[in-house]
């Protein structure tokens, strides 16, 4: 399996300091956006690291051919930083990894980032109230972690027998090998999630052959997407207000299909319609038409967008197969009923480790147990989807229950960033040298979103889909408004928590 990085060269960076007050894990959006507002609150003393060699976290890392963003990126993009040269409605990736760069570099905080450092440990000392942090560049002391590892950084391969031994070529849609010259070649794309629909169309003309193994055929609606006029571009960058006024329309819209997801999927039928529409208008075969359409209710699993997947999957040199794998050779797939269909290439589309983040089996809290031995136990959650009980000091951005299946991420991140900032600001203020929710705080916002999860379509639509856990709860996913959430997060709420402050101040305190 390749697993080559691309993307600029590493640029080259100091190592890292042995003691810092805030230590970031991840450059993605989330780690850019905290290290940006963490420099303008005058928290200097900070360090980012990453086992990539640039900023733009997934989508550094994503480069497969249509990778694009399926958020218009007026909303996809920070609030802080609004880029008026975005060159459509759903910008594709370079673009998006362009942004990132730029932003990056005009914000001057690249030089509190490490680039191609992995994190291998974080132990939370409860003697000294720091998180001592053993990386592939040694040990860091931070008094404060914010994890921004992301929720789509590990790729997920599938345990399909014979798998190891396929001879041709294999990559993972999230490792794209570019070296890897399809033209005329006979391929295979595991998965019909959002990443292969974005791919199958980019690659069907060029290669000679391309099975799609569909597993469960997605609901995939009519993609809105245009270039900008440059009259458009012009207003953007000139007319006051006017590039924010168009965000905040795109914002409401999308917050308009909340109550779909989470109330009342039957307010879907529309978008329903419209998918079953974009079926008929890609595809005029019958049986190919009954083998994409979906047996489950729309939202259940992310709505994809595209207006070129289903002409793909009718063009001649592409067969959609439904059968099931049964097992890989070194020359091909074989399906259930037994088929060999043989091919030179295998892309495995099959998404990321969602709910069981690998990072968190490196993070250890104050009883020395992982968070995935604590997670592994009872469930993944968090309070606020930022701070987990157990675990001082440790901030998650795009933790449990803060994914969206209508808008923008960054809208999300920049939430939990305000939460993180208004924390540090209130420690700073009282002295207080460790701060972790109480167990009581957590069960409660648990429960009342586990509660609110009952009725939503992720729960009652009929799949199954990585939103769930291995017992069937929705840990990805947030079940309400997008502004409830950010309102929500606005400020510290240290009542929620349990403190502890260093020896000195309580002397202070006493005297
Ligand atoms: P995904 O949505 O998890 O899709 C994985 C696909 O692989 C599904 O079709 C799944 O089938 C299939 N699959 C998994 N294991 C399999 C197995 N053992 N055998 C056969 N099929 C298997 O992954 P993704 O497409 O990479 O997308 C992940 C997330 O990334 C998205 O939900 C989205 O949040 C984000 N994303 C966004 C964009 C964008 O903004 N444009 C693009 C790409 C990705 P089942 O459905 O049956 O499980």
């Amino acid at each position: 399996m390749t697993t080559k990085k691309t993307g600029p060269k590493a640029p080259v960076t100091p190592s890292l300091p042995e003691r810092v007050r805030v230590l970031v894990i991840g450059a993605g959006f989330a780690g850019l956006g905290a290290a940006i507002k963490l420099d303008e609150s005058g928290e200097t003393d900070f360090v980012v690291v990453d086992k990539g060699q640039t900023v733009g976290g997934t989508w550094r890392d994503n480069t497969y051919p249509g990778a694009a963003c399926d958020v218009p990126s007026q909303l996809y993009s920070f609030s802080f930083a609004p880029n008026p040269n975005w060159s459509r409605s759903f910008s594709p990736q370079p673009e998006i990894q362009a942004y990132l760069e730029d932003v990056a570099r005009r914000s001057g905080v690249l030089d509190r980032f490490r680039f191609g450092v992995t994190v291998e440990d974080a132990a939370w000392d409860e003697a000294d109230q720091v998180w001592n942090v053993s990386t592939s560049d040694g040990t860091v002391t931070a008094d404060v972690v914010i994890s921004c590892s992301g929720g789509l950084s590990e790729p997920k391969l599938p345990e399909i027998e014979g798998i190891e031994d396929f001879a041709g070529e294999i990559f993972h849609s999230a490792r794209w090998d570019h070296d890897v010259d399809l033209t005329g070649k006979r391929v295979a794309i595991i998965g019909t999630g959002a990443s292969a629909i974005q791919i199958i169309p980019s690659i069907a003309e060029q290669v000679g052959r391309l099975d799609v193994y569909q597993r469960t055929a997605p609901w995939v609606m009519p993609r809105h997407d245009r270039a900008y006029t440059g009259l458009e571009r012009l207003a953007f960058r000139h007319v006051p207000f006017f590039q924010k006024a168009y965000r905040t329309g795109i914002y409401w819209g999308r917050e308009t299909f909340v109550p779909a997801f989470t109330w009342q999927p039957k307010i879907a039928t529309p978008a329903k319609l419209a998918a079953l529409g974009n079926i008929k208008k890609g595809i005029s075969d019958p049986d190919l038409q009954a083998k994409v359409t979906p047996d489950f209710q729309i939202g259940c699993k992310r709505i994809l967008i595209s207006n070129t997947y289903y002409p793909a999957l009718a063009r001649d040199n592409v067969e959609v197969v439904t059968d099931g794998i049964a097992a890989i050779t070194p020359h091909g797939v074989v399906t259930r009923d037994g088929t060999e269909r043989e091919i030179d290439c295998l892309i495995v589309a099959t998404g990321f480790h969602t709910t069981d983040q690998p990072i968190a089996h490196h993070i250890k809290g104050r009883d020395g147990r992982t968070l995935g031995d604590v997670w592994g136990e009872r469930g993944v959650a968090s309070y606020k989807g930022t701070t987990t009980s157990g675990f001082p000091n440790l901030f998650q951005i795009v933790g449990a229950n803060t994914g969206l299946g209508h808008s923008s991420m960054v809208f999300m991140i920049e939430s939990q960033i305000a939460y993180i900032l208004s924390a540090l600001e209130q420690m700073k203020a009282g002295g207080i040298t460790a701060v972790e929710p109480t167990a009581e705080a957590q069960a409660a916002w648990n429960a009342d979103l586990q509660r609110r999860m009952k009725r939503t379509v992720w729960s009652t639509g009929g799949c199954s889909s990585w939103y769930l856990d291995e017992h069937g709860n929705n840990t990805t996913l947030w079940p309400r408004t997008t502004f409830a959430f950010r309102g929500l997060l606005r400020t510290f709420d240290i009542d929620k928590y349990e403190t502890r402050t260093a020896p000195a101040v309580d002397k202070e305190q006493v005297a």
